[in-house]
């Protein structure tokens, strides 16, 4: 069975329609597919849906949704919403993947993610951001690129604190610019304990995260988030996974599951687990995927 609950459209920064990206992720044999368009925040990016969208998407993911019921694809409207954290210690944060502003579509599930490192520099600062921004960025810090993954753990943990959504996106999404070991050493003990500490923080709230291949999709890195030595932590810690292709494209779906499985098996998990309708997860063995 093929699943995955990591999907943009032409809404954000994806480049097909809900249709386009339905009728790929058919013809590759998924019986489940989520929705995730960047949902919009308080200030304008990109790669952000716009407010005055939101509606459209989320017509044209049911729509989609229509055109499959019966048919073997079962298709969700779901959000990939950021966690950014305020600037001032104490403050509620500029965004979060609970907050009520995305109810309006009622989405079936929330994706949450950090890609923001905030407070650190005079401008939009994400961890997956063009190279040469990144580069700008880890200057301004001095750079000291410890300070971006310290950041980006704390984001992490903050958001699963708070709560709010069903998956947990791309886990280890700082190394994207990190290729070579350019910025930090992802073996090195603080990296590691600093993933870690998030990672037991996770188990414990019971939180579903995703395997997710995008960087290898988009030719920045050779592995999926979460890398080896985290997705181990997750089986100690008892964390269960799901799969998040993070598609752009309708050629990304279904091409890099494999190596996502791989990596859950190589990392000991026997199962992953799918969610079958809003709210209900089952278990998969991985022999079975
Ligand atoms: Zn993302
Ligand atoms: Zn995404």
């Amino acid at each position: 069975m093929r699943f995955s609950y990591h999907t943009h459209t032409r809404y954000c920064d994806g480049k097909a329609t809900a249709a386009e990206m339905a009728a790929a992720a058919a013809a590759a044999g998924y019986s489940y597919l989520g929705f995730t368009s960047h949902a919009p925040l308080p200030f304008r990016t990109s790669w952000n849906m716009a407010w005055e969208d939101l509606g459209a998407y989320a017509s044209e993911v049911r729509a989609a949704a229509a055109a499959w019921r019966g048919r073997g694809l079962t298709v969700f409207l779901g959000l990939e919403i950021d966690y950014i954290a305020a600037s001032a210690a104490g403050a509620a944060p500029v965004a979060w993947p609970g907050a009520a502003a995305y109810d309006r579509i009622a989405p079936d599930f929330r994706l949450g993610s950090v890609h923001f490192i905030t407070g650190m520099a005079d401008d939009e600062f994400t961890v997956d951001e063009p190279a040469g921004d990144f580069e700008r960025h880890v200057a301004g810090l001095g750079g000291d690129a410890k300070a971006v993954w310290a950041q980006y753990y704390r984001n992490l943990s903050a958001m699963v604190d708070r709560g709010g959504f069903d998956i947990l996106g791309h886990f280890d999404l700082v190394k994207k610019n990190n290729a070579g070991s350019r910025w930090f050493d992802e073996s090195g003990a603080d990296y590691l304990a600093a993933a870690f500490e998030a990672v037991d923080f996770a188990a414990e709230r019971d939180c579903i995260a995703e395997i997710n291949p995008g960087g290898i999709a988009r030719g920045k890195i050779a592995e999926v988030y979460p890398s080896a030595p985290i997705l181990r932590r997750m089986r100690e810690a008892g964390l269960r996974l799901t799969l998040g292709d993070d598609a752009h494209a309708p050629e990304h779906l279904g091409a890099y599951q494999g190596a996502a499985i791989a990596a859950a098996a190589a990392a000991g998990y026997r199962s992953l687990w799918y969610m079958d309708a809003p709210g209900s997860w089952k278990e998969i063995g991985i022999d079975e995927l």
